[in-house]
């Protein structure tokens, strides 16, 4: 498709910011103005936007961009940049093996971007050495729903948020990072007061403010909370026996682990009171229309994937999963990091939801692409990606589309490592990240606006990005950048002329040999002309080749997708209380900027809502440490220090420190957060604990 281009006409196309995937009406003006519009026909949205959304065209000056490739920080063309990239990633293969190369992606990347450099690195190179700032996001969530329903299967829909009695959100500050959403629960609570809601969240967020019941639970004391709800539903017999008898494995064993959890554990687990925690197991009993949504809060933990199973769990033993109203709900960060699922984007998945320790699923993908070899086994997440790089492990390495040297936990330990590595490509669509400057070669990439293919939101919905701009100087679209570098590698099957073509390609390998056996299969897009592609309206997976009802929610009968059909209650501990040093650091997002501010930061709009960095202290930790509303205060831990602004709320939980991640170099140079979180992960994800790294917090004195 060439991007439209025409002053006056209006083009449909997704949001680029968060997992909500609202539908956009974006039409150019002239004078580089573009009018942007919710889509009133979009089922995420209808027609709502956020603030961010709707700022959309304030962002898209080229002031900032990357126009043209440069080779060590010299302008270069793009024969010399893309010869350099594939003649230094094929010598480090050569003299080192395959794992010795790596990718790191971004959940901005579209689909189609995501399946082509999926795979040059699994099917080509021989590697499973690529992942993606969606580690960071939502890994917990998919190794959950892996070990619970066999599959990385989101059962259900938006719907659902609206139809429910009960919805608990979990970790989720819905009303600043999933905007639209929030919109949408709001309205139907206005429409049906008796709808209820639970916030659980160490701080009392904005998302509070619909709230029913606020639960100001203590850092990581989730686990205890579900599985002492679990308990307790057992107890009073409000649990599905038909359900969990027909379609489940492993209650007892669940049980067994749950039953310590009475109401005086949970309650020193959780730091919450007898009387709040009955309430809310009280309404999770007496409702059976129950979504529990869960995001960062839940994932970016260490016992992230465990209090992801303690939700799962209490849905499983109440059958309160796949109908309409009810289930567990996760929901993603990212525009993109459900559809970097789909294609295998990370670095122990393969493609269309096959798996890389699968000898059949292996063979089967190695066959459809023809790839003279297949990686055999995980390759680096990302925490290991940049700590094998600082040890010397990884010889070449493709950043595309995302600022770790700001949004890594340890990150100044991130730039060590791309100090350390022989060889970094970034393709970017902003010149100067505080990444940037790593980078042998950079790649001028396409960004939104200009970019043309699909994304995948929480729901499941694929929808399109189609472009309205025009690629601006010698800026290219990701997909077809991997692809250029495949082919100068000496590799066939990277001569897709088009978005369309990679993305008929994925939706082929979906349906191979699927046959209902996985759960991700849209083999219904296949064959798509390029006029229909274009054309393509949002739809949810899965979509099999020939079928024609379209089941939007899974797992009401079973069908699960383990061996036997049968979903796994999986049995979870509670963590140990951790003794900090002082703080617990919590990071996150606030209502108007995204990521590493790179697009964000260019609307005076959007910077006027917060416009410099802060740390949320509890009034009593202020006045012990002598600090005042609006001093200067340093929050450090053994891995770095940041300098930012104190705000005195009791929002905030006494013992723990709030910092939104966003500032970099750039907007606040001392003001790096990610520099001071620990670099911990979840052991059966990989995904940091962002949420919790002990710090310490205090007045701010200049030298
Ligand atoms: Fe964009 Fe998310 Fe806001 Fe929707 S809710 S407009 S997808 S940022």
């Amino acid at each position: 498709m060439k991007h439209a281009n025409e002053i006056g006409r209006t083009v449909r196309t997704t949001c680029a910011y968060c997992g909500v995937g609202c539908g956009v009406l974006a039409t150019p003006e002239g004078n580089g103005l573009v009018k942007i519009s919710g889509d009133p026909n979009h089922p995420a949205n209808y027609g709502r936007l956020c603030s961010k959304g709707s700022a959309l065209g304030e962002t898209l000056g080229l002031e900032e961009r990357v126009l043209h490739p440069m080779i060590g920080g010299a302008r270069a063309d793009w024969e010399n940049a893309l010869d350099l990239v594939a003649s230094r990633f094929t010598a480090a293969i050569e003299e080192h093996g395959p794992d010795s190369v790596a990718f790191y992606l971004s959940g901005q990347l579209l689909t189609e971007d995501y399946y082509v450099a999926n795979k040059l690195m699994k099917g080509f190179i021989g590697s499973a050495n690529i992942d993606t700032n969606s580690r960071l996001c939502m890994a917990s969530s998919v190794a959950g729903h892996k070990r619970a329903f066999g599959s990385d299967t989101v059962p259900g829909t938006y719907e659902d948020l609206e139809k429910a009695d009960l919805v608990v959100l979990t970790g989720s500050n819905l009303a600043w990072c999933h905007p639209v959403i929030f919109q949408r629960i709001a309205a139907a609570k206005a429409e049906r007061p008796e709808m209820s809601i639970v916030v659980i969240d160490p701080r009392r967020t904005a998302t509070c403010e619909i709230a029913d019941m606020h639960l100001a639970i203590r850092a990581d004391g989730d686990v205890a909370l579900f599985s002492g709800l679990l308990n307790a539903l057992a107890e009073n017999g409000a649990i599905d026996c038909d359900y969990i008898g027909q379609h489940t494995e492993g209650f007892v064993d669940a049980m067994r682990e749950s039953r310590s959890m009475r109401l005086r554990h949970v309650s020193e687990r959780t730091g919450l009171g007898p009387e709040e925690i009955r309430a809310f197991y009280e309404l999770f009993k007496r409702n059976k229309k129950v979504v529990t949504v869960y995001s960062q809060g839940v994932n970016q933990s260490a016992s992230g994937t465990d209090k992801v199973n303690a939700i799962i769990n209490c849905h499983l033993a109440t059958g309160r999963i796949g109908r309409p109203g009810m289930g567990p709900f996760s929901v993603t960060g990212q525009p993109n990091a459900m559809g970097g699922r789909e294609v295998g984007g990370l670095s122990n998945m393969l493609a269309a939801h096959m798996e890389l320790g699968n000898a059949e699923d292996r063979a089967r993908v190695k066959s459809f692409w023809n790839a003279p070899r297949i990686a055999e086994k995980s390759g680096f997440k990302a925490v290991e990606l940049f700590e094998a790089a600082a040890d010397g492990k990884i010889k070449a390495l493709w950043i595309a589309g995302t600022n770790p040297v700001v949004s890594m936990p340890d990150a100044d330990a991130v730039k060590r490592a791309l100090e350390a590595c022989p060889f970094v490509v970034v393709s970017d669509v902003i010149a100067e990240t505080d990444t940037t400057p790593f980078a042998d070669v950079l790649l001028p990439a396409a960004a939104w606006g200009e970019k043309n293919g699909t994304v995948t939101n929480s729901e499941r919905r694929i929808s399109r990005q189609r472009p309205f701009l025009p690629l601006p100087g010698e800026a290219r679209p990701d997909w077809t950048i991997f692809a250029d570098v495949a082919r100068r590698m000496g590799f066939a099957g990277f001569d897709y002329r088009s978005a369309s073509e990679v993305f008929d390609e994925h939706a082929r390998l979906s349906g191979v040999e699927n046959d209902g056996a996985r759960d991700f299969d849209i083999g219904g897009l296949a064959g798509l002309s390029e006029a229909e592609y274009d054309l393509m309206a949002p739809v949810q997976w899965p979509l099999p080749a020939g079928r024609v009802a379209r089941e939007t929610r899974f797992f009401a009968k079973g069908g699960f997708y383990h061996g036997d059909r049968r979903a796994r209650f999986v049995a979870v501990k509670p963590p140990k209380p951790e003794e900090t040093a002082d703080f617990t650091l919590n990071t996150g997002r606030v209502r108007d900027h995204w990521h590493t501010m790179t697009r964000t930061g260019l609307s005076a709009r959007l910077s006027a809502h917060i416009a410099e960095p802060f740390a949320e202290i509890h009034p009593a930790d202020a006045e012990r440490l002598g600090i005042a509303a609006a001093d200067l205060v340093e929050v450090a831990s053994p891995q770095g220090s940041a300098v930012v602004r104190a705000l005195i709320t009791d929002r905030q939980r006494p013992g723990n420190v709030f910092v939104a991640m966003h500032w970099t170099s750039r907007y606040a140079p001392s003001a790096r957060i990610g520099a001071v979180a620990h670099s911990a992960t979840d052991r059966a994800s990989g995904q940091p604990a962002l949420k919790s790294t002990a710090a310490t917090v205090k007045r701010f004195e200049a030298a």
